[in-house]
């Protein structure tokens, strides 16, 4: 049984124009997915439905429950962690504080988050390094070290990240992808939306391609890497 099993998935925004018509898609436990695709093909507004961020038809069962009509905390509580595009860190917290955020259902709970905290640390030496330093002094590829730290301090069993290369020098992209690597070995599935899919598919297994609102190919990643219209089209030739 795949963990995320997205069918036949349609979406509008306010606007009630269609944005995705059918979405069918599946992360296995343990896999790291790409979704990649041209400019507004529908990619982050997949995102956003599984994570219960706009009113969608279809059915998405995640662990084998559906989720879809969910609302988003409890969706997040389920397991599903979302890293979303420009990162969401919070400029006037501290490192520490924007982390801390994440774990009050934990501490309500009367849990402590001391253990999440030592594993984002020991994942992101330089997190632990500036944890007293407020969000906006760091660097983008800091940042984007935050944000997806903060993702984990929920203790996902699935992570969906929009776009985490974006606006990083490239070997920070790198860095980016080798942590994204860790985590999935430690056992998170990963859902990834790349601009950069290049590096994106070198680094998953499977690979879904969107185009206009439904999945126009899903193969291996590596197939796609040799994929001649997927190379002109997504890959700089
Ligand atoms: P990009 O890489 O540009 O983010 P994408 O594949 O992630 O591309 P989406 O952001 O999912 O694309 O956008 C899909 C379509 O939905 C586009 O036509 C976009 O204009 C439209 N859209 C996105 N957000 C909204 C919104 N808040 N209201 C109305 N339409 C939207």
């Amino acid at each position: 049984m795949p963990l995320l099993e997205v069918n036949s998935v349609s979406a509008s925004y306010a606007d009630g124009v269609e944005v995705l018509h059918g979405i069918d898609l599946a992360v296995n436990q343990g896999e790291m997915v790409t979704l990649i695709g041209a400019n507004g093909a529908g990619k982050t507004t997949t995102l956003r439905a599984i994570m219960g961020l706009l009113r969608a038809q279809g059915s998405i069962k995640f662990d084998g429950v559906e989720i879809l009509g969910r609302e988003t905390p409890e969706i997040a509580k389920l397991g599903i962690s979302m890293v979303p595009e420009g990162r969401g860190v919070f400029p006037g917290l501290s490192v520490y504080d924007n982390l801390r955020v994440a774990t009050t259902p934990w501490i309500r709970r009367g849990q402590s988050a001391a253990e999440d905290l030592d594993r984002v640390f020991e994942l992101f030496p330089i997190l632990a390094e500036r944890r007293k330093q407020l969000g906006w002094s760091l660097s983008g590829g800091q940042q984007q070290m935050l944000a997806i730290g903060r993702a984990i301090m929920a203790r996902p069993k699935l992570m969906l990240l929009d776009e985490p290369s974006l606006g990083l020098a490239p070997n920070l992209v790198e860095e980016v992808f080798e942590k994204l690597r860790s985590i999935n070995e430690q056992g998170v599935s990963i859902l990834l939306v790349e601009q950069n899919a290049f590096m994106a598919l070198e680094y998953s297994r499977l690979a879904y391609v969107i185009e206009r609102g439904t999945v126009s190919k899903q193969m291996s990643s590596s197939a796609l890497l040799d994929d001649e219209g997927i190379k002109a089209a997504y890959l700089g030739g």
